[in-house]
C-alpha cells in the first residue's frame, strides 16, 4: 500500500489490503455493538439522565451504541470547561499545538479500519466512502497544521523599512478568538467535525463539538483520538443531544466566541441570525447546502461524462452537499447521454454498505426515506419521468433499513420547485438545453453555489470556470462530476447560499478564519 494514497478520486480501485483490513474490522465490530458512551467534558465522561439508542440505517435491528441525550445544562458545562482551558491553550506555543493535532491525525490513520467500519454502519456509507471520510479528516488536520508551520504561526514583522523620524517595531499576530463551537452534519461526520476542530485547535481556540444526533457515535470515536493524543482536559469538549435544545443552548451561549456550522441552509441561517443579535459581530463559518449542476456540451466525451455524473449523483445515496443534483445537457448529445446514464445506473448495487460490491447503502433515517417517497410522488404528479428508480427497495434486508433506488428524472419542467430545492436523497433531474448559455443561466439560477461540473472542449472549459457561480468547480472529470474534493488539492467551500466565509476548507486561507489579527507596535 506504500504507493497508494486514498482519496475520493483514487478510491475506485484500491489495493486489496484496504478490503481485507475493512472486512476484519467490520467482523470484529459487529461482535461488540451496543456499548454506552458518555459525553466528554473537561477530560471526563459525562452521563445524562436520558439516553438514546443509536441504530443503524443498514438494519434498524442493530443497536450500535447508547448515547447521552444532553440538555442545556451540559451545554453550559462544556462551554465553561472550554472557557477555563482557553488561557493556557492559547498561550501554548503554536508548535506544540501543531504537534498534538498531528498526533491526533496519526491516531486517526492508525484506527482507520475500525473507524471506517463504524462509519459505514452508522451513516450507511459504502466502504470506500467511509474510509475516505476518515482519511480526509486526518488530511484536513494535517493541512491546518502545515499552514500554521508554513506561516510561522502567523506572526509577521511588518513595515521593516523605518519611516524617517519614526522608528517603530511592528508585528502582526493572528490570535485565537476563544471558545469555538463546531456543529457538524450526519453525512461527513468525521471530516466536518475534524476539519473545523483541527483548524480551531492549531489556531489556539478551545472547542465544543455538537455532532448530528444520527452520527453521535462516530464523532465520539473522533474525540477519543484527540483525547488519546494528549490534548489537555477542557480543550476539546463533546456534547450529544437534540439540535433544537442542546444545540440551540450552545448557539445562545454568550461565552461562545465563534462557530463553524456545517449543515442545512435553514438551520445555518437561523444560527447566523441568532449570532447577529449579539452585542458585536462574531465569526460564524457556515458550510451549507448545494444544488450542484453538471453541464454537458455537445463536444463532451460522453463516457467520462456519464461515469462522472453517476458517481456524483448517487455516491452516499445522493446525500452529499456536493451531489450532482442537476444535469443540463445540450440537445445533440442528450439522448445518447441519457441512454448511457440509464445503463450505468442500472448496474449499481444497492445493499449492505459494508459489502465490497455495494455502491449505494441506505439513506440516513426514516425522515429521509419518507422524503424520498414524497419527492417521487410529487415528480410523477408533475410530469417528470423516471429514467431509473423512483421507488424504495423492498424484501429481505431492504425491509430492515432505508433503501432507495438511484433515481434519474427527465422531463420535469424547469419551473418546478425541485429544480431549485436540495432534496438530499438519490434523485437527480436531467434537462435538455439548446445552448451552453441557456445551461449556464439555469445552473446559476439557484440560491446555492457550492460545486459544479462541466464536460466539453478546452475553450469551453475556460468559459465555464469564468461564468459558473460556485466555490468548487471541475471539468471533464470521470472521478466525479461535482464530488470528491480533497484537502490540499481541491479546497472545499461554497458561494452564495452554500457558504459564508468565501474561503475553502483544506486550503490556504482557511485556518486564518479561526484567528483575529492584532498589530503590535513598539516605539524604540
Ligand atoms: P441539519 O441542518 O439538519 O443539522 C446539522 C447540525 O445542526 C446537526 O448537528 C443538528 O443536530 C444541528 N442542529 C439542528 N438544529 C440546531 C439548532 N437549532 N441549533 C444548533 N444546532 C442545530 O443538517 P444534516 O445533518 O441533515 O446535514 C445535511 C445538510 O448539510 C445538507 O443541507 C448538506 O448540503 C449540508 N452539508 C453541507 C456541506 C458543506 O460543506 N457545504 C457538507 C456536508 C453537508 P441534530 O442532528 O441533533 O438535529
Amino acid at each position: 500500500m506504500a504507493d497508494f494514497k486514498l482519496t475520493y478520486a483514487t478510491m475506485f480501485n484500491p489495493p486489496e489490503e484496504l478490503h481485507t483490513g475493512f472486512d476484519k474490522a467490520v467482523a470484529a465490530l459487529k461482535k461488540n455493538l451496543g456499548k454506552e458512551y458518555g459525553m466528554f467534558i473537561n477530560g471526563k465522561d459525562v452521563f445524562a439522565s436520558e439516553k438514546f439508542d443509536d441504530v443503524s440505517p443498514v438494519n434498524t435491528d442493530w443497536k450500535l451504541a447508547v448515547m447521552q441525550k444532553g440538555d442545556a445544562s451540559h451545554a453550559q458545562q462544556a462551554v465553561a470547561a472550554a472557557r477555563a482551558a482557553f488561557p493556557k491553550w492559547s498561550r501554548t506555543p503554536w508548535q506544540k499545538r501543531v504537534k498534538l493535532v498531528r498526533k491526533a491525525a496519526s491516531l486517526i490513520e492508525e484506527r482507520i479500519f475500525d473507524l471506517g467500519a463504524a462509519m459505514s454502519l452508522e451513516v450507511g456509507k459504502n466502504r470506500m466512502e467511509a474510509l475516505g471520510d476518515v482519511q480526509e479528516t486526518a488530511d484536513l488536520m494535517y493541512y491546518s497544521a502545515l499552514m500554521m508551520e508554513q506561516n510561522d504561526g502567523f506572526i509577521k514583522e511588518m513595515g521593516k523599512d523605518p519611516l524617517v523620524g519614526y522608528e517603530a517595531h511592528n508585528v502582526s499576530v493572528l490570535r485565537p478568538y476563544g471558545v469555538w463551537l463546531v456543529v457538524s452534519p450526519f453525512n461527513f461526520p468525521f471530516a466536518l467535525t475534524g476539519g473545523p476542530t483541527g483548524a480551531a485547535l492549531v489556531a489556539g481556540n478551545t472547542v465544543v463539538i455538537k455532532p448530528a444526533t444520527d452520527t453521535a457515535w462516530i464523532v465520539r470515536l473522533y474525540v477519543e483520538c484527540l483525547r488519546d493524543a494528549g490534548i489537555p482536559d477542557g480543550v476539546v469538549n463533546f456534547v450529544t443531544g437534540p439540535g433544537s435544545t442542546l444545540g440551540q443552548a450552545l448557539v445562545d451561549h454568550p461565552d461562545v466566541d465563534g462557530a463553524t456550522f456545517t449543515g442545512s441552509y435553514d438551520v445555518g441561517m437561523k444560527m447566523f441570525r441568532a449570532f447577529a443579535n449579539r452585542s458585536y459581530v462574531h465569526p460564524v463559518i457556515l458550510e451549507l447546502g448545494g444544488k450542484n449542476p453538471a453541464i454537458v456540451s455537445r463536444h463532451a466525451d460522453l463516457e467520462r461524462t456519464a461515469i462522472g455524473i453517476v458517481r456524483s449523483a448517487f455516491g452516499l445515496q445522493g446525500q452529499k452537499c456536493s451531489a450532482a443534483s442537476r444535469v443540463l445537457a445540450e440537445e445533440p448529445v442528450y439522448d445518447a447521454l441519457v441512454a448511457r446514464l440509464k445503463e450505468l445506473t442500472e448496474k449499481l448495487v444497492i445493499g449492505d454498505p459494508t459489502e465490497r460490491s455495494t455502491y449505494l447503502g441506505p439513506v440516513i433515517n426514516a425522515n429521509s426515506y419518507k422524503d424520498f417517497k414524497n419527492y417521487c410522488e410529487e415528480i410523477s404528479q408533475s410530469g417528470g419521468k423516471f429514467l431509473t428508480g423512483g421507488k424504495v427497495k423492498t424484501g429481505g434486508l431492504f425491509d430492515k433499513g432505508y433503501y432507495c433506488e438511484p433515481t434519474f428524472v427527465t422531463d420535469l419542467p424547469y419551473e418546478h420547485r425541485l429544480w431549485q430545492h436540495e432534496m438530499f436523497v438519490p434523485i437527480t433531474t436531467i434537462g435538455k438545453v439548446k445552448s451552453l448559455d441557456e445551461a449556464m443561466t439555469i445552473a446559476n439560477s439557484v440560491n446555492y453555489g457550492l460545486t459544479a461540473g462541466f464536460y466539453g472542449s478546452e475553450e469551453e472549459v475556460e468559459w465555464f470556470f469564468d461564468n459558473i457561480e460556485a466555490g468548487v468547480t471541475y471539468a471533464n472529470r470521470p472521478q466525479g462530476a461535482t464530488t470528491g474534493a480533497w484537502p490540499g488539492f481541491q479546497p472545499f467551500g461554497g458561494w452564495k447560499g452554500s457558504g459564508a466565509s468565501g474561503k475553502n476548507g483544506g486550503g490556504y486561507y482557511y485556518v486564518q478564519l479561526y484567528m483575529h489579527e492584532q498589530i503590535r507596535t513598539v516605539i524604540k
